[in-house]
């Protein structure tokens, strides 16, 4: 993680945890949160659950993502949520264009760009996935797609809307496999991923902006990659699915 840089640990729930299950693990979590403030930290949940973990944390430094975010604010679009509604009931972030958006949902790089816009305009804070896959790494130019993505991504944003970004890097075969990719290929991905940031923006606004790394983290592997340089926080799905777990994570990010 870079100095002038906040580690972030996110969980990313995905479509799993009953509504028995949010109660006892925010329970847990919450006065934790409290003891460890050098990362922030913030749980990407389904839409239903979202106002009422706001409520539950909105004492605490936890910060609730939602998972997805139309591209605009209101009309006839059946079975879609607001960003403009995320944002009246307290969410603070949105994750756009996650690997399985884009591979189940047909999320493309224009609508990624579209989404992203909107969560600004709405005062959410997006955080905007970039998807390496198997071929392109270990291809010879294995990072073209995710500069292509981020480029695309952020088409049309000024320096000033990128202050609110959040970038992270997800090798596409490292995301439920289990098989994390190490941290020096991650560092390398999230070293060009900065370097591309300074070519289209500024050094400046590069140096500023968090990149995390998702695909497979767990506890044994989370110290790795929080230390390498360009690496400023980590996305969690199944590891974060238990309470310990992500507590441990949160620790380790300290
Ligand atoms: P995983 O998920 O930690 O289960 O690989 C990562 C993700 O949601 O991107």
């Amino acid at each position: 993680t870079g100095a002038m840089r906040r580690p972030l640990v996110l969980a990313n729930w995905k479509m799993n945890m009953l509504p028995a299950q949010v109660q006892p693990y925010l329970d847990q979590v919450i006065p934790e949160v409290e003891k460890d403030t050098a990362a922030d930290v913030a749980i990407a949940a389904q839409d239903l659950y979202l106002a009422e973990m706001v409520r539950q944390s909105s004492q605490s430094r936890l910060m609730i993502a939602a998972e997805n975010a139309h591209w605009t604010d209101d009309g006839a679009y059946t079975g879609e949520t607001s960003p403009k509604a995320l944002a009246q009931v307290g969410v603070h972030y949105v994750l756009i264009g996650h690997f399985e958006r884009r591979k189940l949902f047909n999320e493309t790089d224009e609508r990624v760009n579209w989404k992203t816009k909107a969560a600004l305009r709405n005062g959410l804070k997006p955080i905007v996935d970039l998807d390496e896959d198997l071929t392109a790494y270990e291809g010879d130019d294995a990072s073209q797609v995710v500069l292509k993505q981020l480029a695309e991504a952020l088409d049309g944003l000024t320096e000033t809307d990128l202050k609110d970004v959040t970038i992270a890097y997800e090798p596409t075969w490292a995301i439920g496999s289990g098989e994390a990719a190490s941290a020096a290929q991650a560092e390398k991905s999230a070293a060009l991923i900065r370097t591309s940031l300074a070519n289209l923006y500024s050094r400046e606004l590069a140096d500023r902006t968090r990149i995390l790394y998702g695909g497979s983290v767990t506890t044994e592997n989370a110290a790795d990659f929080l230390s390498q340089k360009d690496i400023d926080g980590i996305l969690v799905g199944k590891a974060a699915l238990d309470p310990e777990k992500f507590l441990e994570l949160i620790d380790i990010a300290q």
